[in-house]
C-alpha cells in the first residue's frame, strides 16, 4: 500500500518492522481472530496471544523467544524468512504490516488519526509532504475505515506516534 514510495529493496535490506525487542511488543502486528486458524495451519509452532480489548483480535506472541537478557535482543516475526522477507500471502498479511511506517492512533479527543513512526529508515528519506499527498489520495481514509471496524489496531496517543499525517488540521 506504500509501494509508490518505499521500495522493496530498501525493505529487503532491512527488515527492521519484523522484528522486535522486548520494550517493543505493544507494535505487533494485530490481525482478526478469523485469521488465526490460517496463521496456526501455516506454521503450527507459532505462538499467538488475543490482542485489543474485544476479544476479536490476536497478534504474534514472541514473549518468549528471547535467549538473553539483553535489552536490545530482537525476536523476530514467525513468518520472517531471513532471505526472503515475509512469508505470508498477501492476502493473508495483517493490515498493520501493509500500511507500516502508518498506524492509527487514538486521539485526546477520541478521534482516530494516522501517524507516522519515526523509526522506519527509508521513509524517512521521503519528503513529509510525498507521505501526506499518498494519505490524503486515499490511503488516510483507507486505514480509519478499517480501525473503526477493527479498533484493536487503534494506538493509545503517544510522543512516539505524535506526527500525525492524515487527516491534517
Ligand atoms: S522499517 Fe521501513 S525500510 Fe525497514 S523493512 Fe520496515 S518498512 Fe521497510
Ligand atoms: S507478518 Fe510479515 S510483514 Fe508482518 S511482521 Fe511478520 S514477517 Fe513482517
Amino acid at each position: 500500500m506504500l509501494s509508490s514510495i518505499l521500495a522493496k529493496s530498501d525493505c529487503a535490506a532491512c527488515k527492521f518492522c519484523c522484528s522486535f525487542r522486548r520494550t517493543s511488543l505493544w507494535e505487533t502486528p494485530v490481525f482478526p481472530e478469523a485469521d488465526l486458524p490460517k496463521f496456526q495451519a501455516l506454521k503450527p509452532d507459532a505462538k499467538f496471544r488475543p490482542a485489543g480489548k474485544s476479544g476479536k483480535s490476536f497478534t504474534f506472541d514472541l514473549r518468549n523467544a528471547y535467549h538473553t537478557d539483553d535489552p536490545s535482543e530482537e525476536a523476530a516475526c514467525p513468518f520472517l524468512d531471513p532471505s526472503r522477507g515475509c512469508t505470508l500471502p498477501q492476502d493473508l498479511k495483517p493490515f498493520e504490516c501493509k500500511i507500516w511506517p502508518l498506524r492509527a492512533v487514538r486521539q485526546k479527543d477520541n478521534s482516530i488519526a494516522v501517524a507516522l513512526t519515526p523509526t522506519c529508515p527509508a521513509i524517512n528519506k521521503v519528503p513529509l509532504d510525498r507521505v501526506r499527498e499518498l494519505a490524503a489520495s486515499g490511503l488516510g481514509q483507507q486505514i480509519l475505515d478499517y480501525a473503526t471496524e477493527h479498533p484493536d489496531i487503534i494506538k493509545e496517543a503517544s510522543d512516539f506516534l505524535s506526527n500525525i499525517i492524515y487527516p491534517l488540521k
